[in-house]
């Protein structure tokens, strides 16, 4: 439950910095962009992420953003270019950590967009661009709690959204990623071309949607309701030809049930995914994660050469299509907490638990 004594401001300043210099002295780059910490004893700024000694407590003074940081007469450090984070992913995580530490329910995107300190459009603009949000989406979103719940325990947006029941794959495909250094994505707008067979199944975690091509399998959906996976998967790959056809796929259904419910593969199935370049690295990375074992996002983020691509990483594993044969189950927060589940968090807990026995 919220608390429904209003906090003080001084309060929630020194809250504030308390997590500012958490994330500062952790080099925690899902801050990147949320705030800047500048050295008063070398007049240099730089993002929560930079690789630089840190600095002592009492010469170093927070930001909001580069901007305010220059107009103190700091410069931004030639290492971790603090003045180069794209300016919507500023405002995406600034209004994440408004989000955060807002105990206020009934916000909206005016008056976020007021707290955050931009004009509302920019806002809009803004996630739209990072998270693949109509301002629809995110009024919505905005309204509700679970969502704010989620991003209290720490998650990013793209998982607090997954985790809340918002997004698709289609609206949260790798976009302006340019500041990671990934490559445009290659993702075929759409499916389109495509030919999509689906079945559905019943497995003790719920109803099971495969859909495949004549290549092999493009999605594992897991749910209550089969109506809800179909709009999915139609949502999905919304100008590919989709029916529904029991026959030919039959195995690859059966091998998918038995993995889900907790057996070790029997063989290898064919994966026909539509993916960027950078969630292939990461999917594929996902599939070398042993059962009954986990990893953390910035292990995976690691392990694809790009330890800072973290939160790129918890969004490729939250639009993972095929859930258990690329095992997004396996992946958790540093903390060992289970972050977020595209499919539901109980099912995360169950395979995760079917596993380890
Ligand atoms: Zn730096």
């Amino acid at each position: 439950m919220m608390s429904s004594r209003p906090h003080s401001v001084e309060q929630t300043v020194s809250r504030q910095a308390a997590r500012y210099w958490q994330a500062t002295l952790a080099r925690d780059a899902r801050a990147d962009g949320a705030f800047f910490f500048g050295v008063t004893s070398t007049q240099v700024y730089c993002r929560p992420s930079c690789p630089a000694r840190r600095p002592l407590r009492k010469n170093t003074r927070f930001f909001s953003t580069p901007r305010d940081a220059e107009r103190e007469g700091f410069r931004p450090c030639q290492r971790c270019k603090p003045n180069q984070i794209p300016e919507a992913v500023q405002i995406v995580q600034r209004a994440a950590q408004v989000l955060e530490m807002d105990t206020d329910d009934a916000v909206n995107v005016e008056t976020l967009a007021r707290k955050v300190g931009v004009p509302s459009d920019a806002l809009r603009r803004a996630f739209r661009q990072q998270a693949g949000l109509t301002p629809k989406d995110l009024s919505a979103a905005l309204r509700l709690k679970r969502f704010k719940k989620f991003l209290r325990e720490g998650s990013n947006i793209t998982d607090a959204l997954y985790a809340a029941g918002y997004g698709s794959a289609s609206r949260v495909y790798e976009r302006s990623d340019a500041h990671l250094g990934m490559t445009p994505a290659t993702y075929q707008k759409g499916g389109k071309g495509m030919k999509i067979r689906y079945t559905t199944a019943k497995s003790h975690l719920g109803e099971v949607l495969v859909a495949a091509t004549e290549r092999g399998v493009s999605a594992v959906y897991l749910g209550d309701a089969v109506r809800k996976l179909v709009s999915e998967l139609r949502a999905e790959y919304p100008l590919a030809e989709i029916a529904v056809e029991k026959g030919p796929y039959s195995k690859w259904v059966e091998e998918i049930v038995w993995r889900i419910e907790g057996s070790a593969p029997r063989h290898e199935l064919p994966l026909d995914l539509q993916a960027t370049a950078f969630q292939r690295r990461v999917w594929k990375q996902l599939q070398k994660i042993p059962r009954g074992t986990t990893r953390t996002y910035a292990q995976i983020a690691q392990a694809v050469g790009q330890p800072r691509a973290v939160r790129a990483v918890a969004r490729a594993c939250a639009t993972n299509p095929v859930s258990v044969l690329v095992p997004c189950h396996r992946v958790v927060r540093a903390n060992g907490n289970l972050a977020g589940y595209r499919w539901g968090l109980s099912r995360k807990e169950k395979l995760l638990e079917q596993e380890r026995a």
